[in-house]
Formats: C-alpha cells, sequence, structure tokens
C-alpha cells in the first residue's frame, strides 16, 4: 500500500513509530504537513498538492491531527477522502470528538456512562447548575482545553461559584461536572483499534493532584479492564465513528464513566506502559480495513455486468 500520514512533525514519537510500522510490514508512507498541502476543490478530479507535487495513488490516510488545527486538518483529511484514499479515522469522526458538548451528547443518548455534567455559557443562575451537577465538590472545565489545563476542583459551592464567575468573564464555554472522588487521581486510558480494546494503561496523578494527565506529571502503569470497562470503551469508539482512538474512563461507584474519546492519541505512553506494539497492530488492521473496501467495491462494479 501507499500510505500518507497527516502530521506536523515526523521525528514525534507516535509518527515515527507509525512510519516504522508501515515500511516493517512493506508499505510506502510519506508524512505529510497538513498546513503545506493546498487543494484545488473546484475540479472533477479533486486534487492535493504539497511542496509543489500533486498528491497521487495513495491507497489509505492516517490522520494525526493536532487540536490547534482541526479545522484545516480536517479539510485536507476530506479532500483525500474525496480521492476515495482510505482513511484510518473520517474527517466527520474527527470532528466530532473535538467538540466535547456534542461528543457528551452522543455518548449520553446511546447510554454510556458518564460523571453528572452541566454544560454552559453565560449562565444566569449559577446556583441552579451547580445543583445539577450535584453540588460541590464540582469539577469545572474549560471546552476548549486540553492536557488538563482549564480543569479546577472546586470543594465547596462558593469556590465552584467564584471559577465559574471568573470563566465567565472570559466569555469561554464551561462545563461543571460531578467530581468522581474515588477515581483517586487515576483515569484509564483504553487504546481502541476496530472492535477492540488492544492496550490499556492507568495514568495517575502526583500525590494531592485530582488530574492525571502525564503532562501534569501523571505516571502511566499497566492495568487489567474489567469486561464493563471494555465493553463501555468499544461501545464509545463505535458511537464516535472513529476506527483508533483512546477512550478515557474514571472508575466510579457507578461504574466506569467516559471523559473523552481522543481521535490521535499518542503511542509513546501506551506502548512503554503496555509493552505492546500498538503501532504494528494499526498498520494490521488498515491493512484488513482497505481489503475489505476495495473488495466491496470491485463485487459492487462487476455485479449485474457478468
Ligand atoms: P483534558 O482534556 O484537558 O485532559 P480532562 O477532562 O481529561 O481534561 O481532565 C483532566 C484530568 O482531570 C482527567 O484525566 C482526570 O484525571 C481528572 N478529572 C477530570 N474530570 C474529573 C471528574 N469529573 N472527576 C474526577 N477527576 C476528573
Amino acid at each position: 500500500m501507499k500510505i500518507a500520514i497527516l502530521s506536523r512533525n515526523k521525528n514525534l514519537y507516535s509518527t515515527r513509530r507509525l512510519v516504522e510500522a508501515a515500511e516493517s510490514r512493506d508499505h510506502a508512507v510519506q508524512v505529510i504537513d497538513v498546513l503545506r498541502c493546498y487543494m484545488n476543490i473546484t475540479s472533477l478530479r479533486p486534487t492535493i498538492h504539497y511542496r509543489g507535487e500533486v498528491l497521487d495513488g495513495f491507497d489509505a490516510v492516517i490522520p494525526r491531527i493536532g487540536a490547534s488545527i482541526t479545522f484545516y486538518g480536517t479539510a485536507v483529511l476530506r479532500q483525500f477522502e474525496m480521492m476515495n484514499v482510505f482513511p484510518l479515522n473520517e474527517s466527520v469522526a474527527v470532528t466530532r470528538s473535538r467538540d466535547k458538548l456534542r461528543s457528551a451528547q452522543l455518548l449520553a443518548r446511546r447510554g454510556i456512562g458518564m460523571p453528572v455534567t452541566g454544560f454552559a455559557h453565560n449562565p444566569d443562575d449559577i446556583q441552579d447548575l451547580l445543583k445539577e451537577a450535584g453540588g460541590a465538590p464540582v469539577v469545572i472545565k474549560l471546552l476548549e482545553g486540553t492536557q488538563g489545563i482549564g480543569v479546577v476542583l472546586a470543594e465547596t459551592n462558593k469556590a465552584a461559584e467564584s471559577v465559574i464567575q471568573a470563566f465567565m468573564g472570559l466569555k469561554a464555554n464551561i462545563m461543571v461536572q460531578e467530581f468522581i472522588k474515588e477515581a483517586g487521581g487515576a483515569d484509564i486510558r483504553c487504546f481502541v483499534v476496530g472492535d477492540k480494546v488492544v492496550a490499556a494503561m492507568k495514568r495517575q496523578g502526583p500525590e494531592g493532584e485530582f488530574r492525571s494527565n502525564l503532562h501534569r506529571g501523571g505516571a502511566a502503569s499497566l492495568v487489567k479492564l474489567t469486561p464493563g470497562e471494555r465493553s463501555t470503551a468499544v461501545r464509545a469508539a463505535k458511537i464516535m465513528g472513529l476506527g483508533v482512538c483512546g477512550v478515557d474512563l474514571l472508575r466510579s461507584n457507578h461504574g466506569p464513566v467516559v471523559m473523552e474519546v481522543n481521535s490521535s492519541p499518542g503511542l509513546e505512553g501506551i506502548e512503554t506502559a503496555s509493552g505492546k506494539d500498538v503501532a504494528g497492530i494499526i498498520m494490521q488492521h488498515l491493512e484488513k480495513r482497505v481489503a475489505e473496501v476495495a473488495h466491496r467495491q470491485s463485487r459492487s462494479r462487476t455485479r449485474g455486468k457478468g
């Protein structure tokens, strides 16, 4: 196969590992910086140009699109899709997963466990919003935050009110969420490929920190999932329409609750913690999916023509 990896930096661990996995399986692979692509979207034959060349002949595309370039990154991915290149994750699913409110609404509608969550922009009754989330302690989040920045634990209603007022002053969208104390500052990253969790790790925040993000000093270790956690992660991935993703869970008193579904999950933490060749597993999945689609297309082309 000829595979495009949409990534801004070919030296990133995840990108390097995917290149290695592709090459070791005799695929041709090119890392493409989406921000340098330009496209002809008007012609009958959609094209993508990159460094003065027309990108052509790709069988599959692996999007590794950072949150800050979602808009243009998904536009380039969509252009690949229009050229009939198979995407590891579809552009609509990537866009969907980047919108925390939309993701939560979709998951909740399908009965996926989540912390009790209120969304707001400029609430006219903060007390009522807090009551909806079960009252203090609550976690207040900026919708646009990543890597744990903009995630605050308010232990009292008074503190929660001040934080909400401060965020309101920034004219930001916020989320007020039940605090899952029993998670003990840990979360579980389930790495889903196709319809399986292929690796999992527990991330534990440092002493006194409720956020487990590795960027905030958290440590990763191997974890054994319960069947309920596995099925929750797989169902969440399916609802979001993502072939490959990281599903973050908290262990709550009322079972696993989903925090987030990440469409470009990093490979370094999970491969180190699990000791598994996750890049190789992704590549195997991609080969299988591309073959399935090619088979379906060849059948529909010959149908009725014999
Ligand atoms: P980000 O997307 O910025 O990483 P998250 O919503 O994942 O933000 O929150 C960061 C971390 O804070 C989570 O990984 C988790 O450890 C902790 N956390 C977030 N929300 C809650 C909650 N409602 N209850 C308990 N811990 C939480």
